[in-house]
C-alpha cells in the first residue's frame, strides 16, 4: 500500500470513460461552450477497455479496493457492460459503482447487473421539466431519469439520487425532491454547487449550504444526524426522525475532506488527476502505450501518488472562494466528479 506526503493512502480510482455526454448541463458542460464544434477526444486517444484493465490490476496492490466508473456520460461508452464484467473480476476489488444521468439505465441495467454492478448513482436535479429543460437537457424529460431510477432498483442495483443544488436555478426543488424520494428506498443526496472547471461561473451566492438544505427540510420532515458508515464518508447522512429513510449531503464547499481523499482520477485519455480541481494530470496513457512492463507502469503511478499534495478545498478560503476561478482547472466531464 502507498501514501502520498500527507500519509493518505491511495484507495478509490474514479475511471472516465468519455468526455462525450447526451445532457448538457449548465453547471457541467454549457452549451455555449460544448457546442458542435468542441473539440472532443478523438477515439485514438481514449484508453480502450484493456488500457482501463491493465491499469486497474497494477492499482490493486498499491491500495485500490473501490472503482468508480463516471465520464461524461459513461453510458454512452460502447459495451460498458463488458469493462465492468472485466473490473468486477479483478481479485481485490471490492466496489463498482457508477454514475450517470440515468437516461440509458432502461435499456442497459440488465446487461449492467449481469455484468455485476451493485451500484448506480443517478443524478437528477429537479422534478421540474421546466427546469430541467434549462439546467440539464433540452432533448429529454424528467421521466426518462426517472424511468431509469426504476429499471436499475428493479433489477437488483442500488440507486443513490444525487442533486447538485444551485440559489435561484433549482433551490426550489430541494423539497419536492424530498418528499419524492422519501417515499422510496433511494437515497436522496444533495450536492453543494461547486468551482469545479472553468466555465460554469461559480461563484460563492450561488451555492446553498448544506446548513440551509437541511434547515429546509427538517422544518417541514424533522431530520436527525446519523453516523458515517465509513472511514471519509464524503455524504453526512440524516434520517427522517423516527424512520429509518435516509438523506445525504455533499458539502464540498462549506466543508473539506482533504484529509481523507484517497481518490485517484483516470480521464478518459488516460492522464491520472490526484484531485477533482487539479490543473494539470500524469500522462498514464503514454506508457500503457510503450513497451513500459508492468513494474515500471506500478512504480511511475506509485510515485505519483507519493508525491501528492493537493488539498485544494482546504486552501481555497479567502478570495478563490468568491471566484473560484484563479487557476485554470480541468473540466468534470473529463475526469468524472
Ligand atoms: N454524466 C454523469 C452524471 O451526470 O451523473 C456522470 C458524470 S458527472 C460529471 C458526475 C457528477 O458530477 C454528477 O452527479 C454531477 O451532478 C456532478 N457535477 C458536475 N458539475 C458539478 C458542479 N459544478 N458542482 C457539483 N457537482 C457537479
Ligand atoms: Fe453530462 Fe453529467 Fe456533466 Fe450533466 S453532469 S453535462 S449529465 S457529464
Ligand atoms: Fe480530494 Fe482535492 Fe477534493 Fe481535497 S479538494 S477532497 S484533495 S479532490
Amino acid at each position: 500500500m502507498i501514501h502520498d506526503s500527507y500519509q493518505r493512502p491511495l484507495r478509490d480510482l474514479r475511471i472516465s470513460v468519455t468526455d462525450r455526454c447526451n445532457f448538457r448541463c449548465t453547471y457541467c458542460m454549457p452549451e455555449e461552450i460544448f457546442g458542435k464544434d468542441y473539440p472532443f477526444l478523438p477515439r485514438e486517444e481514449i484508453l480502450s477497455f484493456e488500457e482501463i484493465e491493465r491499469t486497474v490490476r497494477l492499482l490493486v496492490p498499491l491500495g485500490v479496493k473501490k472503482i468508480r466508473i463516471s465520464g461524461g456520460e459513461p453510458l454512452l461508452r460502447k459495451d460498458i457492460p463488458t469493462l465492468i464484467q472485466s473490473l468486477s473480476r479483478i481479485e481485490g476489488i471490492e466496489d463498482i459503482a457508477l454514475t450517470t444521468n440515468g437516461t440509458m439505465l432502461k435499456r442497459l441495467s440488465k446487461d449492467l447487473k449481469e455484468a455485476g454492478l451493485q451500484r448506480v448513482n443517478v443524478s437528477l436535479d429537479t422534478l421540474d421539466d421546466r427546469v430541467f429543460h434549462r439546467l440539464n437537457s433540452r432533448h429529454h424529460s424528467v421521466r426518462d431519469v426517472l424511468e431509469g431510477i426504476e429499471a436499475a432498483a428493479s433489477e437488483g442495483i442500488q440507486v443513490k439520487v444525487n442533486m447538485v443544488v444551485q440559489k435561484g436555478v433549482n433551490d426550489q426543488d430541494i423539497l419536492p425532491m424530498a418528499r419524492h424520494f422519501r417515499d422510496t428506498d433511494h437515497i436522496l443526496r444533495f450536492i453543494e454547487f461547486m468551482d469545479v472547471g472553468n466555465y460554469n461561473e461559480w461563484n460563492m451566492e450561488k451555492v446553498i449550504t448544506k446548513q440551509e438544505i437541511l434547515d429546509l427540510i427538517h422544518k417541514e420532515m424533522p431530520l436527525e444526524p446519523a453516523d458515517p458508515r465509513y472511514f471519509g464518508e464524503v455524504a453526512s447522512r440524516f434520517t427522517y426522525k423516527g424512520t429509518d429513510k435516509e438523506i445525504g449531503i455533499i458539502s464540498s464547499v462549506t466543508d473539506t475532506f482533504c484529509g481523507s481523499c484517497t481518490r485517484a482520477r483516470l480521464s478518459a485519455n488516460g492522464q491520472m488527476y490526484t484531485c477533482l480541481f487539479a490543473t494539470g494530470g500524469h500522462d498514464i496513457k503514454r506508457l500503457l502505450r510503450s513497451d513500459a512492463t508492468d513494474l515500471e507502469v506500478k512504480e511511475h503511478i506509485a510515485s505519483i501518488w507519493n508525491g501528492r499534495t493537493d488539498r485544494y478545498s482546504e486552501e481555497r478560503g479567502g478570495g478563490d472562494r468568491k471566484n473560484g476561478k484563479r487557476r485554470k482547472k480541468i473540466e468534470m466531464s473529463y475526469i468524472g466528479g
